[in-house]
């Protein structure tokens, strides 16, 4: 029964049936009901512009949370629903609920993080005349049947029709429907009799016992896709296993919205003893007629509990293990998934339910069996009997859609494979530490770094660009499949873009001028519409859910509208593109806004990170545009800037050299403005520099370590893009680099929470961006430049370069991050400043290296009374007397360690540098020979008298900044670079292979030792 309630402006309530409703809704009054697929309300009274209401639990005993609703005639007017059933804290989602304004077309979340467990707010659009609310994403027959009509169309395309996908009867419901079922992958040689050949494997999976689990259909699809995949996966799983789906078990309870969650007298999932449900019966007749009763793995995809513990993520309520055939293999199959998962759901094994904790015990199934055990107890030849729960909104923090539940079918499917056919296709391609050469990605520029990597609609998308380009270049948009074959973008426009945003409400992939929908569909910005460099992106001020703000390096500012893709110029670029886009921009064709724009006028260039925040926009810079800036690293460069309202100029927040600014919402941009601290990195001549604001007003600063030089330079050239990101490390913690070293970052970073950053190692490659995908980190980088820019050095006179740009991915095990480098790093607090009595310093990391050494001095070299006062990880200092050109330095690093001995016929080599001054190196293997070679992009690795360094440009400090690596494992006959890997003495590695040999503390503290051999100008 459908209730239908009308509100008119006039506190007026009414009861009537849906025909009527439908009659007055044309006369502009609002109502609320149940007319919409899966449709479930009561609406209980309505007053104002209050709606009660509450969910219709119809058969189930005890609670459950379903409903689904529509409102129409409420176009331009805020509703507040409040739900009358506050048992469990109410039944609305932990991101809101689940809104389509275009008919049930698309969903969003669009009130995620300002809904109430027991209500919400909704301001309807002028346009919004119709508008449908749910409890989670619905998933109905018509999703079914549009999904068999794409299966069978990619029958119809590279594949033999029928061959590979089958849509079938299960049997008949109780309401007399037809209940779907479908085959995939191996199910016989014709499509007419298609049972006729015998697959090597046979999977079943179901969903949808508990009708209401709406998510469970579409990991289902997911599934149901990978069989049909024209890649590696597809093709094993065609001709090697055949799947049985049944995509809805409580086929009339999905269709008509019921909860179907314990009915009277027992659910479908506890029908398995008495089927007194046609669908239950039919799968069992179904497993043994059509598979003999011989399956190799069983899955039935639940949905678990609204919200809390065991609710917020992905995981396995362990079964009985006295009946579960192989507990062994369960293991596996966790480790496997966990290992393979490239989609966003991010399951841990260590979050599965064993058996007997919480719900999950033995008495849960005294009203019957369910699926998974009548699987165990009756099924022949089971490998696996398995049951995910699928959470509704949020899996550890990640966003679930249908899109990430789709991907969670695709890592199962490959679960499936790797199970029964061991180590996947993909791994088989040729690689060197985690370096595809296939992979390598060239332009035809100065540079071609990578801008940007993001995992989206399944695969790894990755732009590149060339060293300044505001107008396009020869860059391109890739796009790489799990299997790591790839595709390039046949429109890509190119340019110098680093931005990146997932933008969730209208479920797209912000990447350089690409705007990519769900199902992986491109749309480009062209350059004339949108000019500059794009280097971040940030959600919008005032309408989040349709636009999205692009900055540009030039401090350039647009807002776009994701939908349309309209570009508003909110400010212009700085004007070093001013002759290039006017040539450009003919008559009349300037983009939207830009000549009424203001001019930025924010000290510093080079624009890196922006974020939004406390109802503005921080932007950052880390370079100045000068001459002495391209030799001396120590002048005044860079800003942080903060922008709130179109008009407006940014303003300045600290002078200063910043690159990330971010938030812990990170590629989603910052979804919980309000609340959430903004983050940002940069550095000065004296240390890493981390700013954190928590009301958008008051910035706090702290110090770290600068574990390479070679990120300095006042130009800001050096750095690329550092970043703050969340790799799914199992604590929850996020990855940050920042001058050379690879930090754990903790999430709720704050001056009131400012413990836990750790170094976890340093490195050498430069890293343009990475993420997550699958079970390794992707590092983008910017490997080879056919220009050297500052980076000419006489040493490198003769070295081969490369005649193509060129720059790789890094596919780096999130454990195998601290086999780098060991912490090491210095920085200070004063350098060579006048310091008074009572002065106390910014706080500085004191945590997380092995040794840490601490000097406060004079010019002079005589020390400076005062006091470290230690703040749990950070410690100040506190000068106790006045002192002129003081400095106050803090030098950490691996434990002390033996050094090797010195060469006895040539203990010192001397090198000149470009100069002219001469240095002195410690020669510990007796070769002479001096190799210079530029293996990442602007900085030099070194290799003198046995010992390797990283060599800054010489407009980064040079020689008197070097970083030793480790030491070499034999004297040094060719080196070069090419396809992001390094060629030794033509061997084959990754730059941070050279840390693999356990030397490096030895190098470390070899070069520590330089107050007997410490390069010196002579
Ligand atoms: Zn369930």
């Amino acid at each position: 029964m459908k209730h239908a309630y009308i509100l008119e402006n006039m506190y007026l309530v009414w009861l009537v049936p849906a025909l009527l409703l439908m009659a007055r809704t044309s006369c502009g009054a609002v109502t609320v009901d149940a007319n919409l697929p899966a449709g479930n309300v009561v609406v209980e009274g309505i007053s104002g512009d209050t709606v009660r209401l509450r969910q219709d639990l119809r058969d189930t005993s005890g609670e459950w949370f379903y409903w689904a609703f529509r409102v129409t005639g409420a176009a331009g007017r805020t509703l507040t629903f409040d739900f009358t059933n506050k048992k469990g804290g109410g039944p609305v989602g932990v991101r809101g609920p689940v809104v389509s304004t275009d008919g049930g077309k698309t969903f969003s979340y669009p009130l995620d993080g300002k809904s109430r467990q027991d209500g919400f707010t909704y301001s309807f659009g002028p346009q919004d005349d119709e508008v449908l609310f749910y409890e989670c994403h619905p998933y109905v027959r018509a999703n079914w049947d549009a999904f068999v009509a794409k299966c069978a169309r990619q029958g119809e395309g590279a594949l033999p029709t029928g061959k590979y996908f089958v849509a079938e009867t299960l049997c008949r419901s109780r309401k007399g429907a037809d209940v779907p079922c479908a085959r995939f992958g191996c199910i016989g040689r014709d499509g007419a009799r298609p049972s006729r050949g015998e697959p090597k494997y046979r999977f079943f999976v179901s969903a949808r016992h508990h009708c209401s689990e709406t998510m469970a259909s579409w990991v289902l699809e997911g599934i149901g896709e990978a069989f049909l995949a024209d890649d590696d996966l597809g093709r094993w799983l065609r001709a090697n296993v055949e799947l049985m789906m049944v995509p809805f078990t409580d086929y009339d309870g999905a269709q008509a919205g019921d909860q179907g969650k314990n009915r009277a007298p027992h659910d479908h999932n506890r029908d398995y003893t008495e089927f007194i449900y046609p669908e239950t019966k039919a799968i069992t007749e179904w497993i043994g007629r059509h598979a003999g009763g011989k399956l190799d793995i069983f899955l039935d995809v639940h949905c678990p509990w609204i919200r809390g513990k065991y609710n917020e993520w992905l995981y396995t309520p362990w079964k009985d293990p006295q009946i579960v055939p192989d507990m062994q293999a369960e293991h596996r199959y966790s480790q496997l998934l966990e290992a393979l998962q490239c989609g966003t759901m991010r399951y841990r094994a260590a979050d599965d339910l064993p058996f007997g904790v919480a719900w999950n015990k033995g008495v849960s199934y005294s009203q019957g069996w369910s699926s998974v055990i009548w699987a165990c107890q009756k099924v022949k030849g089971l490998k696996v009997a398995r049951t995910y729960e699928v959470p509704f909104a949020n899996a550890n923090g990640a966003v679930v859609t249908p899109e990430t539940c789709r991907g969670l079918g695709h890592d199962t499917a490959k679960v499936f494979r790797a199970f029964l056919d061991g180590p996947l296709g993909e791994r088989a391609l040729p690689c060197v530490s985690g370096v595809y050469p296939h992979l390598v990605m060239y332009n035809n520029e100065g540079e071609c770094g990578t801008g940007a990597v993001v995992p989206w609609a399944g695969d790894l998308w990755v732009v590149t660009y060339g060293p300044h380009c505001p107008v396009g270049s020869s860059d391109k948009l890739y796009r790489i499949k799990p299997d790591l074959t790839r595709e390039t973008f046949a429109g890509s426009v190119g340019g110098t873009h680093a931005n990146r945003m997932i933008h969730r409400e209208t479920n797209q992939l912000l990447i350089g001028p690409y705007v990519i929908d769900a199902k992986g569909n491109v749309r480009v910005i062209p350059p004339l519409k949108m000019p500059g460099r794009l280097t971040a992106n940030a959600r919008h001020l005032k309408e989040p859910g349709r636009k999205a703000y692009y900055a540009t390096m030039e401090a350039g500012l647009f807002e776009v509208d994701l939908q349309t893709l309209d570009v508003n110029t909110l400010i212009q670029d700085d004007g070093v593109n001013k002759a290039l886009f006017e040539k450009t921009f003919k008559a009349g064709n300037a983009p939207k806004g830009w000549h009424a724009a203001p001019v930025p006028k924010l000290p510093g260039y080079h624009g890196k990170g922006m974020m939004n925040g406390f109802g503005k926009l921080f932007y950052a810079n880390n370079g100045e545009r000068s001459n002495e800036a391209k030799h001396n690293p120590f002048i005044p460069s860079g800003a942080l800037g903060s922008w709130s309202a179109p008009g407006e100029d940014w303003k300045l927040v600290r002078r200063c050299q910043f690159t990330e600014v971010t938030s812990p919402d990170g590629i989603y941009g910052n979804e919980h403005p309000d609340t959430n601290p903004v983050w940002t990195l940069g550095w000065d001549a004296k240390s890493v520099i981390l700013g954190v604001t928590t009301n958008g007003a008051e910035w706090t600063y702290y110090r770290l370590p600068k574990a390479s030089h070679c990120y300095d330079g006042a130009h800001g050239w050096n750095t690329e893009w550092p970043r703050i990101r969340d790799v799914g490390f199992e604590d929850g913690t996020l990855l940050a680099t920042m001058h050379g070293t690879f930090w754990r970052f903790p999430r709720g970073f704050s001056p009131a929470n400012p413990n836990g950053i750790r170094p976890i190692s340093t490195y050498l490659k430069v890293i343009g961006d990475f993420c997550r995908w699958g079970d390794r980190i992707v590092f983008g980088c910017d490997d080879q430049t056919k220009d050297a820019f500052l980076g000419k050095r006489g040493l490198k006179k003769d070295a081969p370069r490369c005649t193509r740009s060129q720059s790789n991915l890094w596919f780096v095990e999130p454990e195998k991050l601290k086999t780098f480098g060991p912490p090491s790093g210095e920085g200070y607090v004063w350098l060579n400043e006048d310091v008074k009595a009572g002065d106390v310093s910014d706080p500085y990391l004191h945590a997380g290296y092995e040794s840490m050494r601490f000097s406060f001095t004079r010019a002079d070299g005589t020390s400076v009374k005062h006091e470290l006062v230690q703040e749990g990880d950070w410690v100040r200092v506190k000068c106790l007397e006045d002192a002129k050109g003081a400095t106050a330095r803090f030098r950490y690093g691996p434990a002390p360690c033996k050094t090797p001995p010195l060469d006895k016929a040539k203990p010192f080599i001397e090198v000149t540098d470009d100069n002219g001054k001469v240095w002195r190196f410690p020669n510990v293997n007796g070769d002479t020979n001096v190799v210079c070679r530029e293996i990442a992009t602007e900085r030099d690795l070194l290799y003198v008298g046995g010992v390797w360094y990283e060599a800054p440009a010489e407009n980064a400090g040079g020689f008197a900044a070097l970083r030793p690596i480790a030491l070499a494992d034999a004297p040094v006959k060719s080196l070069r670079g090419e396809r992001g890997l390094m060629y030794l003495n033509d061997k084959a590695m990754v730059i941070d292979d050279l840390w693999s040999n356990g030397t490096a503390p030895a190098a470390y503290w070899l070069h520590e030792k330089g107050g007997e051999w410490k390069p010196y100008a002579k």
